[in-house]
């Protein structure tokens, strides 16, 4: 299942580049282009899902949302992470986790946030 114009499906097949902080057969985590706070990361399925809610297996989905939360609670030294699901921009099923705005760091680094995400996740 896939649509050829989705924009996260081309992330998915890397045809677009972006900056991977976790990968499995299932799902992907990268960071947002535009992020709100340093290290804001989209977690979504590898299939193309219209809404969070038509995974099968969401439980699974939401581990791996919680463990992006808790590298970023980690890595920005913050208890208070984020989470919104909405669904409007990409018609691709996506979670944005990301951190408070009031922590330190640079939300343009996408390359450093992405590595140090990383080592947290894995
Ligand atoms: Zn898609």
């Amino acid at each position: 299942m896939e649509d050829k114009n989705c924009v996260f499906c081309k992330i998915v097949k890397k045809e677009i580049p972006a900056h991977i902080v976790y990968e499995d057969s299932d799902f992907l985590a990268f960071l947002d282009i535009n992020p709100q706070s340093p290290g804001h990361t989209q977690v979504i399925p590898k299939k193309h899902y219209r809404w969070v809610w038509d995974i099968p297996n969401a439980g699974e989905y939401f581990e791996l949302v919680k463990k992006v939360a808790l590298a970023q609670r980690k890595t920005f030294g913050t208890d208070w992470i984020l989470s919104k699901i909405i669904g409007d921009e990409v018609p691709h099923a996506h979670v944005w986790v990301f951190p408070n705005d009031k922590v330190k760091g640079d939300k343009k680094d996408l390359a450093g946030n992405a590595e140090k995400l990383k080592e947290e996740i894995k």
